[in-house]
């Protein structure tokens, strides 16, 4: 068969999900912890004979919960299968003017990766020395559309909100997508705005802050003129997407605030922890604003050299081999006891290479 019938992609790189038994897992800003009791509940309690019936077709009861938690009207409310699934869609249905999409240099690489897939032009904007975003840079500039994630990843830097409101009211004539997977740990949510400016877009994700990344729910909150279009092009793919027993977890877990801020809490104590005592190892560690932390180790050890001898002990973090950040690993905020169990792992690495030194 000739080669050109088949598109030549290059495809979104996952972290990796190893098998191990014994393995401490910080590579894909997973939650240390479980979902909610009210989700296992509703699992459990779950009527797998109603399979048998397609799922509410807008995502019905889940997006109500979604919309009278944000105070917002159903009509603002989209959801999907994962935020992968709600920016996938943003971009085939918001990015088509053919003038260049807008984002950062360094940021969630699958933003390239949807736009080489549905042709739209982008340009890249380096961020400044120190990993930050600036705002000036998104603005006065020909664009098709802005994604900007807050906090960054991997940086895990928040912008503050005051930027991001600039560089809405600055470009009213395209969409400005706000990514906001990892604002429950810090940074601050431009949700207030989205009343105010019908060109922004607020993604938000079920993955990292309600510990249900298996659950596949992702949604997005915006006016409703700018629903309806992303709910067309879903409409023109696959109109039932997220499952029966998805809808009724995303909905138990909306029910259970407390433990949702109890578990927030738990993690942004041990990444203050973790920031502490990698830095006190001389790791230079970006201020992080989400559940994970973007760090590099101190002269005389790689950062690749830290990540195979954490794999080899089946300990996993993350390392891009991106020029600019390929000295840096992202680390997951794990439990207490993960995270002491990868800085002592680290602590006899840096020890061997002392020795090896005097
Ligand atoms: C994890 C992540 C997502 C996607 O998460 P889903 O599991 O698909 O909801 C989107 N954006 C950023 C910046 C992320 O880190």
């Amino acid at each position: 068969m000739k080669s050109d019938n088949f598109r030549d992609l290059v495809p979104y790189v996952p972290g990796m999900q190893p098998g191990f038994k014994d393995m401490i897992k910080l590579n894909t800003n997973e939650s240390p912890y479980p979902p909610s009791p009210k989700v296992i509940e509703a699992s459990a309690s779950f009527n797998a004979a109603d399979l048998r019936l397609y799922p509410s077709v807008d995502v019905g009861p889940l997006r109500d919960a979604l919309a009278e938690y944000h105070g917002f009207d159903r009509s603002c409310v989209f959801v999907g299968v994962g935020s992968d699934d709600v920016l996938a869609t943003i971009f085939q249905a918001c990015f088509n003017s053919g003038r260049p999409l807008l984002f950062p240099e360094i940021t969630y690489s699958f933003y390239e990766v949807w736009a080489r897939l549905y042709n739209i032009n982008t340009r890249k904007i380096p961020l400044k020395s120190d990993f930050t975003i600036d705002a000036d840079d998104y603005i006065g500039v020909e664009n098709g559309g802005i994604v900007i994630a807050n906090p960054n990843a991997p940086t895990a830097i928040a912008m503050e909100k005051g930027e991001i409101v600039r560089i809405i009211e600055n470009n009213p004539d395209s969409v400005v997508v706000i990514d906001e997977a990892y604002v429950d740990f810090g940074g601050e949510t431009v949700l207030d705005c989205v009343n105010k400016y019908d060109n922004l877009i607020v993604v938000r994700t079920y993955s990292k802050s309600r510990s249900l990344a298996g659950a596949r729910i992702g949604y997005c909150i915006a006016r409703p003129e700018l629903i309806s279009v992303i709910e067309t092009v879903r409409n023109s793919i696959n109109s039932y997407t997220n499952n029966r027993p998805a809808i009724e977890m995303g909905v138990a877990s909306i029910r259970d605030e407390e433990y949702f801020r109890a578990m927030i809490k738990k993690v942004i104590d041990t990444r203050e922890r973790l920031t502490k005592e990698l830095r006190e190892l001389g790791f230079n560690v970006l201020p992080s604003s989400a559940n994970f932390v973007f760090a590099e180790p101190p002269a005389g050890i790689t950062a690749k050299e830290v990540y195979d001898g954490l794999a080899e002990k089946h300990i996993y973090v993350r390392h891009f081999k991106i020029p600019g950040i390929d000295n840096y690993l992202r680390i997951t905020v794990g439990t207490d006891e993960q995270v002491d169990i990868m800085l002592n792992e680290v602590r006899e690495m840096l020890k061997s290479i002392h020795k090896m030194w005097h």
